[in-house]
């Protein structure tokens, strides 16, 4: 199996690709218009409702949209599958003690990428660059299984100050609803 993306994407709509430059020109431009409309917001770095959410960086995962959050309200954490890694663990690390949050929110999420993938793309990586990687794929075959190894981390880390309110959720991107995992089944 190659692990390059060997399958072509979809084609951009003929607006977004009859825009000339590249995307990051696009999102460029973009923020320009941002910009000319933005006012300071007054706010300091301390996110309002003091809450962290560990989420997978899937684009179809809205998280300010689909958890009815403003700007200032949180702290947004992403990888790969929302997999509480120790850089994960990193950043809550420094949302609790530096910026003062205290709640936890883990979403995954229905048809994620990670689903598809197994430890062998390390392997395969390594066959193809020569080099092994540091890191875990992280890759998992159960979403409430992950969820919960997921929770598990947070609520075991010696690092952090708040580790009892620390919930996980599934996201499922055709309804937009998010079903809670229970810590145990
Ligand atoms: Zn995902």
């Amino acid at each position: 199996m190659s692990i390059s993306a060997s399958q072509p994407l979809p084609q951009s709509s003929d607006s977004a690709a009859g825009t000339a430059g590249s995307v990051t020109d696009r999102l460029v431009e973009a923020n320009r218009q941002y910009a000319a409309k933005f006012t300071d917001p007054g706010m300091d770095a301390r996110p309002v409702q003091r809450v962290a959410i560990v989420a997978c960086m899937d684009a179809r995962l809205d998280l300010h949209e689909a958890l009815g959050l403003e700007l200032g309200d949180c702290h947004t954490i992403r990888n790969a599958g929302g997999v509480v890694t120790d850089d994960i663990i990193r950043s809550l690390t420094i949302s609790q003690r530096a910026l003062g949050t205290r709640s936890v929110v883990l979403i995954h999420h229905t048809g994620c990428g990670l689903l598809n993938l197994t430890e062998d793309f390390r392997h395969e990586l390594e066959e193809e660059v020569g080099q092994r990687p540091s890191w875990a794929v992280e890759a998992f075959k159960d979403l409430d299984a992950d969820v919960r190894q997921s929770m598990q981390r947070v609520r075991t880390s010696p690092f952090l100050l708040h580790r009892d309110d620390v919930r996980g959720f599934i996201f499922d991107v055709t309804t937009g609803l998010l079903r809670e995992v229970e810590p145990r089944s």
